[in-house]
Protein backbone atom coordinates (compact mmCIF):
# COMPACT_ATOMS: atom_id res chain seq x y z
CA UNK A 1 0.00 0.00 0.00
CA UNK A 2 0.89 3.28 -0.73
CA UNK A 3 2.32 5.95 1.78
CA UNK A 4 -0.12 8.55 3.03
CA UNK A 5 0.95 11.99 4.37
CA UNK A 6 -0.13 11.04 7.83
CA UNK A 7 2.20 7.88 7.52
CA UNK A 8 5.48 10.57 6.84
CA UNK A 9 5.24 11.59 10.42
CA UNK A 10 6.22 8.19 11.63
CA UNK A 11 8.07 6.90 8.67
CA UNK A 12 11.95 5.59 9.35
CA UNK A 13 13.39 6.92 6.64
CA UNK A 14 12.37 10.28 7.40
CA UNK A 15 13.28 10.08 11.85
CA UNK A 16 16.42 8.36 11.34
CA UNK A 17 18.03 11.09 9.30
CA UNK A 18 16.18 13.80 11.71
CA UNK A 19 17.79 11.72 15.10
CA UNK A 20 21.06 11.76 13.51
CA UNK A 21 21.29 15.22 12.51
CA UNK A 22 20.19 16.13 15.86
CA UNK A 23 23.08 14.22 17.63
CA UNK A 24 25.44 15.63 15.65
CA UNK A 25 24.60 19.48 16.90
CA UNK A 26 27.05 21.08 19.31
CA UNK A 27 25.84 23.43 21.95
CA UNK A 28 27.58 26.10 23.32
CA UNK A 29 25.86 26.56 26.57
CA UNK A 30 23.71 24.29 27.64
CA UNK A 31 19.85 24.42 27.13
CA UNK A 32 16.83 23.01 28.84
CA UNK A 33 13.23 22.50 26.92
CA UNK A 34 10.54 21.35 28.34
CA UNK A 35 6.99 19.66 27.26
CA UNK A 36 3.95 20.14 29.46
CA UNK A 37 1.63 16.73 27.59
CA UNK A 38 1.64 13.14 28.85
CA UNK A 39 1.15 11.86 25.29
CA UNK A 40 4.56 13.28 24.37
CA UNK A 41 6.49 11.78 27.10
CA UNK A 42 5.21 8.64 25.78
CA UNK A 43 6.07 9.58 22.67
CA UNK A 44 9.35 10.46 23.34
CA UNK A 45 10.47 7.53 26.07
CA UNK A 46 8.63 5.28 23.28
CA UNK A 47 10.50 6.81 20.63
CA UNK A 48 14.09 6.54 22.44
CA UNK A 49 14.12 10.02 21.77
CA UNK A 50 15.89 11.16 24.43
CA UNK A 51 18.78 9.32 23.38
CA UNK A 52 19.59 11.03 20.32
CA UNK A 53 19.74 14.24 21.69
CA UNK A 54 22.62 16.96 21.69
CA UNK A 55 25.16 17.04 24.87
CA UNK A 56 23.72 20.16 27.23
CA UNK A 57 20.53 19.99 25.98
CA UNK A 58 17.78 18.30 28.60
CA UNK A 59 14.45 17.65 27.80
CA UNK A 60 11.94 17.24 30.64
CA UNK A 61 8.89 16.57 31.03
CA UNK A 62 6.11 19.47 32.72
CA UNK A 63 2.53 18.95 34.18
CA UNK A 64 0.93 17.58 31.87
CA UNK A 65 -0.94 14.44 33.01
CA UNK A 66 -4.02 15.73 34.23
CA UNK A 67 -4.44 13.07 36.45
CA UNK A 68 -1.22 13.70 37.69
CA UNK A 69 -2.10 17.19 39.24
CA UNK A 70 -5.64 16.41 40.23
CA UNK A 71 -5.60 17.26 43.73
CA UNK A 72 -5.69 14.20 46.31
CA UNK A 73 -8.52 16.57 47.77
CA UNK A 74 -10.86 16.18 44.32
CA UNK A 75 -10.01 12.16 44.60
CA UNK A 76 -11.02 12.36 48.39
CA UNK A 77 -14.21 14.18 47.33
CA UNK A 78 -15.03 11.34 44.82
CA UNK A 79 -13.96 8.51 47.04
CA UNK A 80 -16.15 10.36 49.69
CA UNK A 81 -19.46 10.62 46.77
CA UNK A 82 -18.83 6.51 46.28
CA UNK A 83 -19.51 5.63 50.31
CA UNK A 84 -22.99 7.29 50.01
CA UNK A 85 -25.79 5.19 49.88
CA UNK A 86 -26.84 4.55 46.14
CA UNK A 87 -24.45 6.83 44.48
CA UNK A 88 -22.51 5.66 41.53
CA UNK A 89 -18.98 7.31 40.58
CA UNK A 90 -18.07 7.51 37.00
CA UNK A 91 -14.07 8.20 35.83
CA UNK A 92 -11.89 8.08 33.51
CA UNK A 93 -9.72 4.71 33.61
CA UNK A 94 -7.02 6.78 34.78
CA UNK A 95 -8.33 8.24 37.71
CA UNK A 96 -9.67 4.97 39.14
CA UNK A 97 -5.86 3.51 40.48
CA UNK A 98 -4.35 7.31 41.18
CA UNK A 99 -3.56 7.12 44.94
CA UNK A 100 -5.71 9.61 47.01
CA UNK A 101 -4.55 10.80 50.83
CA UNK A 102 -5.54 7.22 52.05
CA UNK A 103 -7.15 4.97 49.26
CA UNK A 104 -8.40 4.99 45.87
CA UNK A 105 -11.63 5.11 43.84
CA UNK A 106 -10.42 1.17 42.77
CA UNK A 107 -10.16 0.19 46.29
CA UNK A 108 -13.28 1.55 46.69
CA UNK A 109 -14.59 -0.74 44.04
CA UNK A 110 -13.15 -3.25 45.64
CA UNK A 111 -14.75 -2.59 48.99
CA UNK A 112 -18.02 -3.19 46.99
CA UNK A 113 -18.72 0.72 45.94
CA UNK A 114 -20.18 1.26 43.39
CA UNK A 115 -17.69 3.17 40.86
CA UNK A 116 -17.63 2.74 36.66
CA UNK A 117 -14.97 3.35 34.61
CA UNK A 118 -15.98 5.65 31.42
CA UNK A 119 -14.73 6.42 27.87
CA UNK A 120 -16.49 9.66 27.51
CA UNK A 121 -18.64 11.96 29.67
CA UNK A 122 -21.32 10.59 27.19
CA UNK A 123 -21.24 7.45 29.03
CA UNK A 124 -22.01 8.98 32.64
CA UNK A 125 -24.84 10.77 31.41
CA UNK A 126 -25.87 7.35 29.98
CA UNK A 127 -25.47 5.85 33.33
CA UNK A 128 -27.29 8.33 35.32
CA UNK A 129 -30.11 8.10 32.34
CA UNK A 130 -30.31 4.14 33.13
CA UNK A 131 -30.90 4.86 36.94
CA UNK A 132 -33.23 6.98 37.58
CA UNK A 133 -33.28 6.65 41.17
CA UNK A 134 -30.03 6.63 41.77
CA UNK A 135 -27.55 9.85 41.86
CA UNK A 136 -24.06 9.58 39.39
CA UNK A 137 -21.56 11.93 39.62
CA UNK A 138 -19.08 12.16 37.09
CA UNK A 139 -15.23 13.01 38.35
CA UNK A 140 -14.54 15.29 35.42
CA UNK A 141 -10.65 15.72 34.78
CA UNK A 142 -8.46 16.96 32.35
CA UNK A 143 -6.85 20.09 30.53
CA UNK A 144 -8.99 22.35 28.20
CA UNK A 145 -9.24 19.38 25.34
CA UNK A 146 -11.07 16.91 27.53
CA UNK A 147 -12.97 20.17 29.24
CA UNK A 148 -14.75 20.77 26.00
CA UNK A 149 -16.81 17.76 25.66
CA UNK A 150 -17.74 17.58 29.22
CA UNK A 151 -18.86 20.97 28.36
CA UNK A 152 -21.04 19.72 25.54
CA UNK A 153 -22.44 16.69 27.77
CA UNK A 154 -23.42 19.45 30.30
CA UNK A 155 -25.46 22.14 27.78
CA UNK A 156 -26.81 19.14 26.41
CA UNK A 157 -29.49 18.60 29.14
CA UNK A 158 -28.07 15.68 31.37
CA UNK A 159 -30.96 13.93 33.44
CA UNK A 160 -31.51 15.48 37.31
CA UNK A 161 -29.39 13.14 39.01
CA UNK A 162 -26.14 13.40 36.91
CA UNK A 163 -23.31 16.00 38.38
CA UNK A 164 -20.18 16.29 38.44
CA UNK A 165 -16.59 16.85 40.48
CA UNK A 166 -14.85 19.54 39.01
CA UNK A 167 -10.74 19.20 38.58
CA UNK A 168 -10.49 20.57 34.68
CA UNK A 169 -6.92 22.70 34.59
CA UNK A 170 -6.06 24.79 31.73
CA UNK A 171 -2.41 24.54 30.96
CA UNK A 172 -1.26 28.37 30.12
CA UNK A 173 -1.16 29.66 33.31
CA UNK A 174 0.82 26.26 34.60
CA UNK A 175 3.35 27.33 31.84
CA UNK A 176 3.31 31.02 33.42
CA UNK A 177 4.16 29.39 37.12
CA UNK A 178 7.40 27.76 34.68
CA UNK A 179 8.55 30.30 32.81
CA UNK A 180 8.30 32.52 36.47
CA UNK A 181 11.11 30.49 37.14
CA UNK A 182 13.60 31.22 34.40
CA UNK A 183 15.16 27.90 33.82
CA UNK A 184 13.00 27.00 30.80
CA UNK A 185 14.86 27.88 26.95
CA UNK A 186 11.77 26.55 25.36
CA UNK A 187 8.66 24.81 25.20
CA UNK A 188 6.93 22.04 22.62
CA UNK A 189 3.45 23.21 23.59
CA UNK A 190 0.98 19.90 23.44
CA UNK A 191 -0.99 18.96 20.62
CA UNK A 192 -4.20 18.04 22.07
CA UNK A 193 -4.42 21.21 24.30
CA UNK A 194 -3.91 23.15 21.25
CA UNK A 195 -6.27 21.68 19.26
CA UNK A 196 -8.88 24.00 21.08
CA UNK A 197 -6.79 27.03 22.73
CA UNK A 198 -4.80 27.42 19.19
CA UNK A 199 -1.92 29.21 18.28
CA UNK A 200 -2.91 32.82 20.08
CA UNK A 201 -3.22 31.09 23.42
CA UNK A 202 0.90 31.24 23.73
CA UNK A 203 1.70 34.34 22.49
CA UNK A 204 2.47 35.40 26.27
CA UNK A 205 5.39 33.19 25.31
CA UNK A 206 6.77 35.66 22.82
CA UNK A 207 6.05 39.10 24.51
CA UNK A 208 5.75 38.52 28.30
CA UNK A 209 8.38 35.92 28.47
CA UNK A 210 10.76 35.95 25.34
CA UNK A 211 11.01 32.30 25.38
CA UNK A 212 10.25 30.17 21.94
CA UNK A 213 7.61 27.55 21.94
CA UNK A 214 6.91 25.24 19.24
CA UNK A 215 3.40 23.36 18.99
CA UNK A 216 3.53 19.87 17.44
CA UNK A 217 2.21 16.63 17.08
CA UNK A 218 2.85 12.81 18.69
CA UNK A 219 4.79 10.99 15.84
CA UNK A 220 8.38 10.63 16.37
CA UNK A 221 9.11 12.93 13.12
CA UNK A 222 6.82 15.36 14.52
CA UNK A 223 8.14 15.49 17.78
CA UNK A 224 11.69 15.27 16.29
CA UNK A 225 11.25 18.66 13.94
CA UNK A 226 9.72 20.46 17.58
CA UNK A 227 13.41 19.90 19.23
CA UNK A 228 15.20 21.19 15.52
CA UNK A 229 12.86 24.01 15.41
CA UNK A 230 13.71 24.93 18.77
CA UNK A 231 16.99 25.05 18.91
CA UNK A 232 17.30 26.96 15.85
CA UNK A 233 15.44 29.19 17.90
CA UNK A 234 17.28 29.48 20.99
CA UNK A 235 20.39 29.90 19.13
CA UNK A 236 19.46 32.38 17.01
CA UNK A 237 18.27 35.14 19.93
CA UNK A 238 15.37 36.81 20.12
CA UNK A 239 12.68 37.67 19.14
CA UNK A 240 11.57 34.66 20.07
CA UNK A 241 8.26 32.82 18.17
CA UNK A 242 6.03 30.27 18.77
CA UNK A 243 6.04 28.00 15.92
CA UNK A 244 3.11 25.77 14.90
CA UNK A 245 4.51 22.36 13.51
CA UNK A 246 0.77 20.97 13.99
CA UNK A 247 -0.82 22.70 11.36
CA UNK A 248 -2.89 19.63 9.84
CA UNK A 249 -4.65 19.61 13.88
CA UNK A 250 -4.07 22.90 15.13
CA UNK A 251 -5.34 26.60 13.79
CA UNK A 252 -4.42 30.16 14.88
CA UNK A 253 -7.08 30.54 17.12
CA UNK A 254 -8.27 26.96 17.97
CA UNK A 255 -11.79 25.73 18.12
CA UNK A 256 -13.42 28.47 18.66
CA UNK A 257 -16.93 26.33 19.56
CA UNK A 258 -15.24 24.45 22.00
CA UNK A 259 -13.71 27.22 23.45
CA UNK A 260 -17.06 29.36 23.75
CA UNK A 261 -18.99 25.84 24.63
CA UNK A 262 -16.58 25.92 27.55
CA UNK A 263 -16.56 29.66 28.46
CA UNK A 264 -20.63 29.47 28.29
CA UNK A 265 -20.47 26.33 31.24
CA UNK A 266 -17.09 27.41 33.70
CA UNK A 267 -15.65 29.95 34.88
CA UNK A 268 -11.74 30.25 35.29
CA UNK A 269 -10.45 30.58 38.74
CA UNK A 270 -7.58 29.91 41.16
CA UNK A 271 -6.99 26.03 41.66
CA UNK A 272 -4.35 24.02 42.96
CA UNK A 273 -2.26 21.68 41.38
CA UNK A 274 -0.90 18.66 43.13
CA UNK A 275 2.56 18.48 43.75
CA UNK A 276 2.86 22.48 42.74
CA UNK A 277 0.18 24.25 44.61
CA UNK A 278 -1.96 27.11 43.89
CA UNK A 279 -2.06 28.60 40.45
CA UNK A 280 -4.10 31.89 39.71
CA UNK A 281 -6.85 31.58 36.91
CA UNK A 282 -5.50 27.60 36.47
CA UNK A 283 -8.50 25.89 36.68
CA UNK A 284 -12.59 25.89 35.35
CA UNK A 285 -15.53 25.98 38.16
CA UNK A 286 -19.48 25.70 37.01
CA UNK A 287 -21.10 28.97 36.17
CA UNK A 288 -23.09 29.92 39.37
CA UNK A 289 -26.75 29.06 36.90
CA UNK A 290 -25.00 25.60 36.79
CA UNK A 291 -24.10 25.10 40.49
CA UNK A 292 -27.07 22.51 40.28
CA UNK A 293 -24.70 20.05 38.50
CA UNK A 294 -21.49 20.76 41.41
CA UNK A 295 -21.47 17.05 43.38
CA UNK A 296 -19.96 18.89 45.86
CA UNK A 297 -23.05 21.08 46.92
CA UNK A 298 -25.84 18.99 45.60
CA UNK A 299 -24.22 16.14 48.37
CA UNK A 300 -22.70 18.22 50.50
CA UNK A 301 -19.60 16.15 50.41
CA UNK A 302 -17.22 16.90 53.09
CA UNK A 303 -13.42 14.60 52.66
CA UNK A 304 -13.09 13.09 56.38
CA UNK A 305 -9.39 14.22 56.61
CA UNK A 306 -7.06 16.70 55.48
CA UNK A 307 -5.64 15.87 52.05
CA UNK A 308 -2.37 14.61 51.49
CA UNK A 309 -1.03 15.14 47.94
CA UNK A 310 2.47 14.11 48.21
CA UNK A 311 3.50 11.08 49.90
CA UNK A 312 6.47 10.41 51.64
CA UNK A 313 9.42 9.21 49.64
CA UNK A 314 7.64 9.86 46.65
CA UNK A 315 9.19 13.19 44.56
CA UNK A 316 5.99 13.30 42.09
CA UNK A 317 6.07 17.55 42.72
CA UNK A 318 9.40 17.18 42.02
CA UNK A 319 8.78 14.77 38.34
CA UNK A 320 5.70 17.35 37.62
CA UNK A 321 7.91 20.27 37.71
CA UNK A 322 10.85 18.58 35.37
CA UNK A 323 13.00 19.12 38.25
CA UNK A 324 13.94 15.70 38.94
CA UNK A 325 14.30 12.61 36.65
CA UNK A 326 11.80 9.96 37.60
CA UNK A 327 14.70 7.06 37.85
CA UNK A 328 16.10 9.62 40.69
CA UNK A 329 13.27 8.38 43.09
CA UNK A 330 14.34 6.02 45.24
CA UNK A 331 10.78 3.70 44.99
CA UNK A 332 11.07 3.92 41.39
CA UNK A 333 10.85 0.59 39.51
CA UNK A 334 11.60 -1.04 42.89
CA UNK A 335 8.98 0.03 45.51
CA UNK A 336 6.98 2.17 42.42
CA UNK A 337 5.64 0.22 39.56
CA UNK A 338 2.73 0.25 37.51
CA UNK A 339 1.14 -2.93 39.36
CA UNK A 340 1.65 -0.76 42.97
CA UNK A 341 2.15 2.94 42.34
CA UNK A 342 3.02 4.98 45.25
CA UNK A 343 2.30 8.36 43.40
CA UNK A 344 0.26 9.81 40.67
CA UNK A 345 2.47 9.80 37.69
CA UNK A 346 3.58 6.03 37.88
CA UNK A 347 -0.57 5.65 37.37
CA UNK A 348 -1.34 6.85 33.93
CA UNK A 349 0.20 6.29 30.56
CA UNK A 350 0.53 9.94 30.77
CA UNK A 351 2.78 10.10 33.85
CA UNK A 352 6.22 10.53 33.52
CA UNK A 353 7.54 8.03 35.98
CA UNK A 354 4.78 5.56 33.94
CA UNK A 355 6.31 6.36 30.95
CA UNK A 356 9.77 6.05 31.99
CA UNK A 357 8.89 2.80 33.18
CA UNK A 358 7.55 1.51 30.49
CA UNK A 359 9.98 2.07 27.85
CA UNK A 360 13.00 2.06 30.39
CA UNK A 361 15.21 -0.33 28.09
CA UNK A 362 14.99 2.02 25.36
CA UNK A 363 15.60 5.17 27.31
CA UNK A 364 19.51 5.24 27.57
FE1 LIG B 1 6.26 8.99 42.91
FE2 LIG B 1 6.59 6.47 42.07
FE3 LIG B 1 7.36 8.45 40.52
FE4 LIG B 1 8.69 7.91 42.74
S1 LIG B 1 8.53 6.58 40.95
S2 LIG B 1 8.10 9.93 41.98
S3 LIG B 1 7.04 7.24 44.10
S4 LIG B 1 5.27 7.99 41.16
Amino acid sequence: MENTYFDSFSDPDIAGPLAEKLKSITLRSPLTFMHVCGTHEHSIARAGIRSFLPEKLRLVAGPGCPVCVCPARDIDLAIEASKRVGVIVATFGDMFRVPSTRTSLEEMKAEGRDVRIVYSPIDAVRIARENPGREVVFMAVGFETTAAPIAASLADDPPGNFSIITSLRLIPPAMKVLLDKGSIEGFILPGHVSTIIGRESYLFMESGYCVPGVITGFETVDILRAIHELIKEAIGGPPFNVVNLYKRAVSEEGNKKAREMISGLFEEVDSKWRGIGTIPGSGLKLLKKYEHLDAVTRLDLQPEDESVDVFPGCICHKVILGESEPAECPLFGEKCTPRRPQGPCMVSSEGTCRARYQYRTVVR
